[in-house]
């Protein structure tokens, strides 16, 4: 990070973080996280649970301590049409003598009664820190089950220490990649999809499922958002797979085209620009064979953003001028964010995310304004920092972020997993909106000790430094430590 910058981080931070303009672009990432730091992001579980959690006609086993699964009860807002399965959460609780003799036992048994409680048409069972290390054989138990059962039961290797949320993501797609290519293609349309990289969050999936469907596009498998067993099995038969999500699904996407043949493009569905070049980008793939289906998208598009835009305008007169910090798990979220804020008349002041790329970053460092700080695995005290420096009047985060936007006295839009309001799409651009409107123009801002000070500096004729009012600490902050002792 440039000298020039007064915000103190830990040295061995340095390094993951950048501040446009600011020196030539140069930013570690893709690395395991600091220890100490107490970073936002997840395990290595946790990576391939949200990946694999909203297959809504699976059973999902963790095995391992209680506390792993403390994470997985219903606090997704990942929507299914049909079966819920996936809002139960199951584990296998192993304790201390689990530990010393072994858990394969108790996880045979678990699956035996859950499996003929819940009749899943697939099982995954996750593997957690503590399985790694007394080595029971995942593989093993999973094989007699399938044979016993019937059904594919299929292990997730995602062992907590072994990688960061990445790894995970990696975890998922290898056991779904099991999954597919056991399935019937016969009736399949020579113009489809898979939609992977969507969890249907508050009902997403079937947002961008009927823009597919006025294109003219079968949709063969939803992964995994709103997912099916039989429609994963039977995936490979799609003409094309449409990646969203700069990670979690990537790797499954380049699995399928290497043993199936089946090609992908990137998509995102944020934001006017990125929500409307996805739908274009697919019907170009598909103009060959289905000459309509280039003006059938220019239409949709046309009569979903002409009425948009006038609803966005309204906002957007209150909104002109505020900054945003953006925290996000991947970093394709971030890119299209930053689009949708330049609607809003907003600039990002922060962006970073858990799981970025080199090239991520990059592209970061080029679409952001000068002055703007891109960081990577942030903790709690620098994103509190880079928020109150650059008095910022909302925070976009996931649940992790939330209390820390909240104790400094700024807005928060959820946008991450536990959502229940649809961001995507265009309607879903207006629903973001209308989310930082309300939260950004809340009066309650006004009171914050931060605020007041620069109120009342305002009303002198002067001006009060962004983080001014903070001697007296906000709630939760008094135990963040003072920068000569914990920080360079
Ligand atoms: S880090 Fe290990 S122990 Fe902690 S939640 Fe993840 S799998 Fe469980």
């Amino acid at each position: 990070m440039a000298e020039t910058s007064p915000l103190t981080v830990f040295e061995e931070r340095q390094d993951q973080i950048h501040c446009t303009g600011d020196g030539p672009f140069e930013m570690a990432c893709n690395r395991d996280s600091l220890a100490g730091a107490v970073s936002q992001r997840a395990c290595v579980f946790c990576g391939s649970r949200v990946v694999l959690y909203p297959i809504a006609d699976a059973l999902h086993l963790v095995h391992g301590p209680i506390g792993c699964a403390a994470y997985t009860w219903d606090i997704r807002g990942s929507l299914s049409s049909g079966p819920e399965l996936h809002r139960l959460s199951f584990s296998t609780d192993l304790r201390e003598r689990d530990v010393i003799f072994g858990g394969e036992k108790k996880l045979a048994a678990a699956l035996d009664e859950l499996i003929d409680r819940h009749h899943p048409n697939a099982a995954f069972v996750y593997s957690t820190c503590i399985v790694g290390i007394i080595g029971d054989d995942l593989e093993a138990v999973c094989r007699t089950m399938t044979e016993k059962k019937g059904i594919p039961v299929i292990p997730v290797l995602s062992e907590g220490f072994k990688g960061n949320k990445r790894a995970g993501y990696l975890a998922a797609c290898k056991a779904m990649n099991r999954l597919v290519g056991t399935g019937d293609v016969t009736d399949i349309s020579p113009v489809s999809v898979n939609i992977l990289g969507d969890f249907n969050l508050a009902g997403e999936i079937w947002i961008i499922r009927n823009y597919f469907e006025r294109m003219g596009v079968q949709v063969v498998a939803n992964i995994t958002g709103d997912g099916r067993v039989a429609d994963i099995r039977r995936a490979h038969g799609a003409a094309l797979n449409v990646v969203q999500c700069s990670g979690a699904t990537l790797d499954l996407a380049k699995m399928m085209r290497e043993e199936h043949g089946v090609p992908f493009v990137r998509a995102a569905y944020l934001g006017i620009e990125d929500m409307a070049d996805s739908l274009y980008r697919i019907a170009d793939f598909f103009k060959g064979i289905d000459p309509g289906i280039v003006d059938r998208t220019r239409a949709l598009v046309r009569e979903e953003v002409s009425a948009l835009l006038p609803r966005l305008a309204e906002m957007r007169r209150d909104l002109e001028g505020k900054k945003a910090a953006i925290y996000v798990g991947g970093a394709f979220k971030a890119f299209s964010l930053i689009k949708a804020f330049r609607h809003l008349g907003m600039t990002v002041a922060v962006v970073g995310s858990q799981t970025g790329t080199e090239e991520d970053y990059a592209e970061l460092a080029q679409v952001t304004d000068p002055g703007t700080i891109i960081i990577d695995d942030a903790n709690p005290l620098e994103l509190s920092r880079f928020v109150k420096e650059k008095d910022v009047d909302v925070f976009v985060g996931g649940v992790k972020e939330r209390p820390i936007a909240y104790k400094l006295g700024v807005g928060f839009c959820d946008h991450n997993h536990e959502r229940k309001i649809a961001l995507e799409g265009f309607e879903g651009m207006y629903n973001f909106a209308r989310e930082v409107h309300a939260s950004a123009m809340s009066p309650v801002w006004r009171f914050v000790p931060r605020r007041e000070a620069q109120n009342r500096a305002a009303a002198k004729g002067g001006t009060a430094p962004a983080d001014a009012g903070s001697d007296a600490p906000a709630p939760g902050e008094a135990n963040i430590p003072n920068d000569k002792e914990a920080v360079a």
